[in-house]
């Protein structure tokens, strides 16, 4: 096989040689349990006290506000059920049909307890606007959830606009930005989110540890009971190594930020300028709005998981928008929700690019798909 040619930073990401360096001694020497008293804790509790710090800075929040958890899905699980169990006047739930399934499940999961959740249908350019929450909030409203960019289109939503309409109407508001952060510029107390959920394998971090920051003084029930770690919300001795190389990789991105996105966005315009060269068929998905270096392409009359496969005999990895079990294409929810023609969506391909791409491997992926298309 030709050299691996990774282009699907969305589903996970290389992790951060800087941060597995960060880590090394929590996993080998310096094990010392932080609930414990004694000098050789001392190190540990300081690179959670640190790590926390680090983690807060980058997205404008205050150190206590940031809690560690397992990675997205426990993020958005804690911040769903922890909010709907803990009020106990208002009940209902809203949002969005195009969700990851970490958010989707535990919604239905409520449903199934007797608490309402409303599901909202985006716009087919991907976005859920101001517009749309207005026609599904209520005051019964206790949780307003929409994702801060989506991921299989990349669409980023209107997040402070959102959470305005969920505040005027007494809803607290939380965002999966499991997509976005480190990817994209974000600063909590200016768009005044109440609970946003992040997992560091998406930003060259470790896989299993993410945080979800939930603002000063929100009620929310415990994840999980025990002993006293996260402030006596989330039970369990702590994950130190993955948390210290969690913070490493996310000051690393945001520390480069621009230089990233800049040089994530040259690549996937180089992309999309050649693929419009050769006449082949296909659309973009989603509207101007994306995240960088997400490339959501549906090509008419094929499968997506043929394309892959193709793709995948020349090295290179990406992702698909449906999936083929043994009697049909079945098109993603996200597909779906946008409403895209059927036999656009079940020829869709993701392509994620990420800050480690080349413009070598862009052009190699796009010889690799003119090579499917031509045949
Ligand atoms: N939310 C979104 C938008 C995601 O893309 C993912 C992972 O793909 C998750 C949640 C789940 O995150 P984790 O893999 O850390 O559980």
């Amino acid at each position: 096989m030709s050299r691996l040619i990774y282009a699907d930073n969305a589903a996970t990401t290389r992790l951060d040689p800087a941060a597995f360096e960060a880590m090394k001694p929590f996993l080998v020497d310096e094990y010392g349990n932080t609930s414990q008293p004694y000098a050789f804790a001392r190190l540990p509790k300081k690179a959670l006290r640190d790590a926390r710090e680090t983690i807060a800075s980058c997205i404008g929040a205050s150190p206590e506000e940031i809690f560690f958890t397992s990675g997205g899905t426990e993020s958005d699980n804690w911040a769903i059920k922890g909010s709907a169990l803990s009020n106990t006047c208002k009940y209902a739930t809203v949002t969005s049909a195009f969700e990851h399934h970490a958010v989707l499940h535990p919604c239905e999961a409520l449903e199934r307890l007797g608490y309402p959740v409303a599901y909202m249908w985006p716009s087919q350019e991907g976005y859920i606007t101001a517009e749309i929450l207005k026609k599904y909030i209520t005051s019964q409203t206790y949780l307003t959830s929409v994702m801060f960019a989506n991921n299989e289109i990349g669409t980023v939503q209107p997040i402070k606009e959102l959470c305005d309409v969920a505040h005027e109407n007494g809803s607290l508001f939380h965002t999966d930005a499991v997509q976005a952060v480190g990817h994209i510029s974000i600063n909590v107390h200016n768009l005044g989110v109440d609970m946003l959920s992040a997992s560091a394998h998406k930003f060259n971090g470790p896989k299993g540890v993410g945080f979800l920051y939930i603002r000063n003084g929100i009620e929310i029930l415990p994840y999980s009971d025990g002993g006293a770690q996260e402030s006596g919300l989330r039970a369990g001795t702590e994950n130190i190594a993955g948390i210290v190389g969690m913070a490493v990789a996310l000051k690393n991105n945001c520390d480069a930020l621009e230089e990233n996105v800049k040089h994530v966005r040259g690549l996937e315009s180089k992309l999309v300028d050649m693929l419009d060269n050769t006449g082949i068929q296909y659309t973009r998905n989603g509207g101007a709005d994306r995240l960088p270096g997400l490339v959501s392409l549906s090509f008419p009359g094929i499968e997506g998981e043929a394309i892959l496969h193709r793709l995948d005999l020349n090295g290179i990895c990406v992702s698909t928008g449906s999936a083929c079990n043994s009697k049909s294409t079945e098109v993603s929810h996200v597909l779906q929700a946008i409403r895209l023609e059927d036999s656009y969506a079940k020829g869709t391909i993701r392509i994620s690019l990420g800050k480690a791409n080349t413009e070598d491997e862009v052009e190699a992926i796009f010889n690799a798909l003119v090579k499917i298309f031509r045949i």
